[in-house]
């Protein structure tokens, strides 16, 4: 491919784009990750990562993707034949699903429409049948990647204890973690997962454990077999801030970084941030004329809109005239939704014009694919981002 002048918008719901102080930590020299200098480091962000989870508890960090964290929880608190209980929220709650089937956990789906979260009502009824409490844990996704729509967690919590159910709760929050609110103790959530690659504005590469006493305690019973993934191996040399095999020094000098930006900023200042450019985002969309995935405002997501188009126009090929033309990406439909949605991602480092623009590149997309709208949806969104929402802004929307 020839050089496409200016940056590129990368605007798919994680990876997202690396801050510049990241970066720079990154790229300082790699450190003996045996040596003092590297114990000091990973002491500070084996700390302090804690409170991105909100958290007192342990927070465990693997040298992987997130798809290592959702083995990791699953393999540490759970034994061959046990029984959890999932929701089909999406591509990912499914992807979940099979894995705890290959690792012969008898993985049990109650059906979603993809369309909305988790329905708390349904775990607590499947929970409360479940008398002789065969069910060992209940696992969700907070933000559902695939189709834009977060879930409850404080409402899933609920579920299980109304139910009076022992039940671990289990719950991936890799797209939502440092872009959404999530209150790991609060909560009462007992495996927390999550990524670099997201809210925390790193490259991919880390992921995490969050994890509660109970889940500690229920680990030192589960009987799967683990090795990389054993929280003990871990949990031992981490108080000295080393780790059991050669950790991602650099992610990690980026990571602690990245944790300071965030409480610079102030975490609810960057909840609120993510809120309102997901708000314009939807203000856009829905000038246009187009259908938002989520279809229960309750539970928009804050940090990607999915977006559906008309029957008979093609999402994909939407995203590669905008990639062609305008040299942004955008997410791709995933599962039944292949080419039916395209994502916008609306997280991690960004401001309202990278919004905007991101918006700007859509919307000539749609003029370039001929897929029907109303033009103006930018307008919209500056409307709601500037504040404007005086006479001549409604009549824009
Ligand atoms: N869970 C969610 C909600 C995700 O969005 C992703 C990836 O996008 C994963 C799990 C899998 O993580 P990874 O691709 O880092 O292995």
């Amino acid at each position: 491919m020839s050089y496409q002048a200016g940056r590129h918008f990368l605007q798919i719901p994680g990876p997202t784009n690396t801050p510049l102080p990241v970066l720079a930590a990154i790229a300082k020299p790699t450190i003996d990750h045996r040596g003092p200098e590297f114990g000091q480091l990973g002491r500070e962000v084996l700390s302090d990562i804690r409170s991105i989870f909100k958290t007192a508890q342990p927070v465990i960090i693997y040298p992987a993707s997130g798809t290592g964290a959702w083995e990791a929880a699953l393999v540490n608190t759970l034994s061959p034949g046990d029984k959890v209980l999932m929701f089909e929220t999406g591509w990912f709650s499914t992807l979940w699903n099979k894995i705890a089937k290959r690792l012969g956990i008898e993985a049990e789906f109650i059906e979603g429409d993809w369309r909305s979260g988790v329905r708390a009502d349904a775990i607590e009824a499947r929970l409360a049948e479940d008398k002789a409490h065969t069910i060992k844990a209940v696992a969700v996704v907070h933000n559902e990647t695939s189709t834009g729509v977060t879930s409850n967690i404080a409402a899933v919590r609920r579920a299980i204890d109304n139910a009076g159910h022992p039940a671990l709760l289990l719950v991936d929050t890799i797209s939502s973690l440092g872009s959404i609110d999530f209150r790991h103790d609060e909560w009462g959530v007992d495996v927390t997962v999550g990524g670099s690659q997201k809210g925390l504005m790193l490259p991919p590469g880390l992921s995490f454990n969050a994890i509660s006493e109970k889940a500690r305690a229920a680990s030192k019973k589960a009987k799967l077999p683990r090795s990389f993934w054993d929280w003990e191996d871990m949990l031992a040399i981490n108080e000295k801030g080393f780790f059991p095999y050669t950790p991602s020094t650099n992610l990690l000098q980026g990571l602690k970084v990245a944790i300071r930006m965030l409480h610079e900023e102030g975490l609810e200042n960057v909840f609120a941030r993510h809120d309102r450019a997901a708000e314009a985002t939807r203000r856009c969309v829905r000038h246009w004329g187009l259908d938002i995935q989520c279809q229960n405002p309750a539970e928009y997501s804050s940090s990607l809109t999915a977006v559906r188009l008309p029957d008979g126009h093609s999402a994909d090929n939407l995203r590669a005239e905008i990639l062609t033309r305008f040299n942004m990406s955008l997410g791709n439909g995933l599962g039944p939704l292949a080419d039916r949605v395209f994502r916008v991602g609306h997280l991690g480092d960004f401001h309202d014009l990278m919004v905007t623009g991101a918006l700007t590149g859509v919307e000539m997309g749609l003029r370039v694919c001929g897929i029907p709208h109303r033009s103006g949806g930018v307008e919209a969104a500056m409307n709601y981002l500037s504040g404007n929402a005086g006479p001549a802004a409604q009549a824009a929307e």
